[in-house]
């Protein structure tokens, strides 16, 4: 019973009013193809329409040319938009279903149909609830205006400049048929409405879900390093930062171990490029799976780690490193390459009063320093 363009899909993201730069190849096919299916169903709300007419025709209550006229310009409508939607017309618009001119046209034919067989006024009003309601499915609150005010001017033109009697035919069973018809399509369009708005909405909000997980999932990338899965160097900064500033305040300690492999270039020329990142891999797993979950680990730089002790004081803290340092050095690397060992050198500084990172690092980095200076595989305290 319809005769605009309903809104079967969800609207495409960075829609705007008026002429715009044309979509991408993919999308303007996709939309053609929308297009091309809420056509095809126009012209079967038209054709249905004239089936109708065509009853009340039998029926004697209109004349039996208003069937096939009706029938004509229904399709008429749709070839000329669906040449305009072929030929890419559509895609220059934001509005590619070209709702406010697909509506006001079919309006104003319904209107017009009105005021030529009023006997059968009801198929022709019936028909504008579902005008209306496609219609604003699609549009925005301004395009709604206007084909309202289109719609409530054509009708205030029918009803106050004619006096023609706007009838509902229901004398002959044929006539009864007809209009029960007319009632019982617009009835199931208007459901169709409903439903389809429902799954419009159920869209949007599985999209919007799915949205937060892929933005949730790039933050979450964007901490992390790629190769251990260990926060990269900008957060373990930011953790440290953050760390730091909270002890200050709670006037409790914070200590680092800044880490770094042994002889890690001998490890890659030895036993391959590869087998270091397995190697740096499983080093990151280990380390997680023997620190507490408060404490943060991250890859400082290549074979470079820091990791973040809040509220561990200066003996905890080197008690732990050396603690890792044993777990490491003991673990049997030969699974990976013949001949592997895996050792690394650690600094251990603790936080002093309000003392700046840049200061707390350049501590735990002579002290590491240290370390590869006494022969490696080894913890030196700031
Ligand atoms: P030292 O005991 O003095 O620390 O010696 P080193 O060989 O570990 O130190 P050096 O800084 O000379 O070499 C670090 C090596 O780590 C060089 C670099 O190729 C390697 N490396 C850095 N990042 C990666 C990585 O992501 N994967 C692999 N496989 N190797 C890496
Ligand atoms: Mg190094
Ligand atoms: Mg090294």
């Amino acid at each position: 019973m319809g005769t605009t363009a309903p809104p079967y899909s969800i609207p495409d993201v960075a829609d705007a009013d008026g002429p715009r730069s044309p979509p991408a190849r993919e999308l303007r096919v996709r939309r053609a193809g929308r297009r091309r299916q809420i056509l095809a169903m126009i012209a079967g709300c038209y054709l249905t329409d004239a089936i109708i007419l065509f009853i009340y025709a039998q029926a004697g209550t209109v004349p039996t040319t208003i069937a096939p006229s009706y029938a004509a310009i229904g399709v008429l409508t749709v070839a000329l938009w669906t040449v305009l939607s072929e030929s890419g017309f559509n895609d220059r618009f934001h509005d590619h279903y070209l709702v406010v001119p697909q509506s006001i046209v079919s309006m104003m034919m319904t209107v017009a149909f009105c005021y030529i067989a009023p006997e059968v006024s009801i198929v022709f009003l019936c028909t504008l609830y579902l005008v209306v309601g496609f219609s604003s499915l699609r549009a925005t609150p301004r395009q709604t205006a206007i084909c309202w005010t289109f719609l409530a001017l054509g009708l205030a033109g029918l009803f106050l400049l004619t006096d023609k009697p706007l009838g509902m035919p229901t004398g002959s069973p044929l006539e009864r048929l007809a209009t029960l018809l007319v009632f019982v399509l617009t009835i199931a369009g208007c459901m169709f409405l409903g439903i389809f708005s429902s799954a419009l909405r159920e869209t949007l909000y599985q999209r919007g879900q799915k949205l937060k997980e892929a933005y949730r999932r790039i933050e979450e990338l964007a901490e992390l390093d790629e190769l251990t899965g260990a926060l990269n160097r900008r957060s373990i900064m930011h953790v440290l930062e953050e760390e730091l500033a909270r002890a200050r305040q709670a006037g409790r300690p914070c200590s680092v171990v800044l880490i770094d492999l042994d002889w890690f270039k001998r490890i890659n020329d030895e036993h391959g490029h590869p087998t270091g990142d397995d190697v740096l891999r499983t080093f990151a797993i280990t380390m997680f799976a023997n620190i507490r979950g408060s404490d943060r680990f991250g890859r400082y730089g290549g074979e470079e780690f820091l990791l973040v002790l809040p509220g561990a004081p200066q003996d905890p803290a080197c008690r732990l490193a050396e603690r890792l340092r044993q777990i490491i050095a003991e673990l049997d690397w030969s699974a990976f390459s013949t001949g592997l060992q895996v050792t690394f050198s650690a600094g251990v500084a603790t936080a002093r009063g309000d003392e700046t990172t840049e200061s707390l690092l350049s501590r735990a980095d002579r002290a590491l320093y240290e370390s590869k200076a006494q022969g490696r595989n080894r913890v030196t305290r700031a």
